[in-house]
């Protein structure tokens, strides 16, 4: 009798995220989705959402305890900072005689199109080891392998990002399309993963292609279908 309520207590705890989670369901504002609302933030020296905010600060104490200072390189970006970005590498592609469409393959190696940053949602972080000498380009992935700076940050992330609630989305795994392996993106599971499913919701054609954006006229919807399937959900199945 004992051990089977003990079993149905057992099962209830492992059931119950999976019966609440129609209940719990939140709904994010397209401002929120979008990277056009700072609402939400902690503050300006920790940009990012307050249980993300929270979450990071754990993982930096306990991180400092072993010598490695996670320092954030990006954490929010509007969506007007991200459209600058595109816009400036749009700009260089083109100077530098590429055609649209391989500008834009170009860009979305790793940058993203203004409104499809995880960064604008307050839960993704680009990380260094702020106890390294910076030497030019930091966000390389060289520099989180072999010799690199950023190699036992990288060992201790690998051991202890997860218990913290963050992931890699961008893994270094040869079968996930999208954009390239990024050693140094961590984002909050807790959070993304409702935000994403309230993106998913959107539609992406009537809100991505906006004036004033480079490019704009190659971003068909055929082009962002495959987008969307290739590089909003190309990352670690964990975060989805
Ligand atoms: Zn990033």
């Amino acid at each position: 009798m004992k051990s089977s309520l003990l079993l149905l207590f057992l099962f209830s705890l492992y059931t119950l995220p999976l019966f609440s989670q129609g209940k719990n369901e939140v709904h994010y504002t397209e401002d929120i989705l979008l990277g056009k609302s700072e609402a939400q933030l902690y503050n300006d020296t920790l940009p990012l959402a307050i249980p993300a905010a929270k979450a990071f600060i754990k993982m930096y104490k306990a991180a400092k305890k072993e010598g490695i200072l996670l320092e954030i390189v990006s954490g929010y970006r509007s969506y007007e900072r991200q459209k600058s970005i595109w816009n400036r590498k749009y700009k260089a592609n083109e100077a530098a005689g590429l055609s649209p469409s391989e500008n834009i393959k170009k860009i979305i190696e790793y940058s993203t199109l203004p409104g499809t940053s995880r960064h604008h949602w307050g839960t993704d972080v680009d990380l260094i080891d702020g106890s390294k000498t910076k030497e030019g380009d930091v966000l390389v992935a060289e520099k989180f392998h072999g010799n690199g700076p950023y190699v036992r940050m990288k060992s201790w992330m690998d051991q202890n990002a997860n218990r913290f609630g963050f992931f890699l989305p961008y893994t270094n795994d040869s079968l996930r399309p999208g954009f390239y392996y990024e050693p140094w993106h961590y984002s909050y599971a807790p959070l993304s993963i409702p935000l994403l499913q309230s993106y998913l919701k959107m539609d992406l054609n009537k809100v991505l292609i906006t004036d004033g954006l480079e490019g704009r006229a190659s971003l068909t919807p055929v082009f962002v279908k495959e987008y969307f399937e290739k590089n909003i959900l190309g990352i670690d199945g964990r975060l989805k």
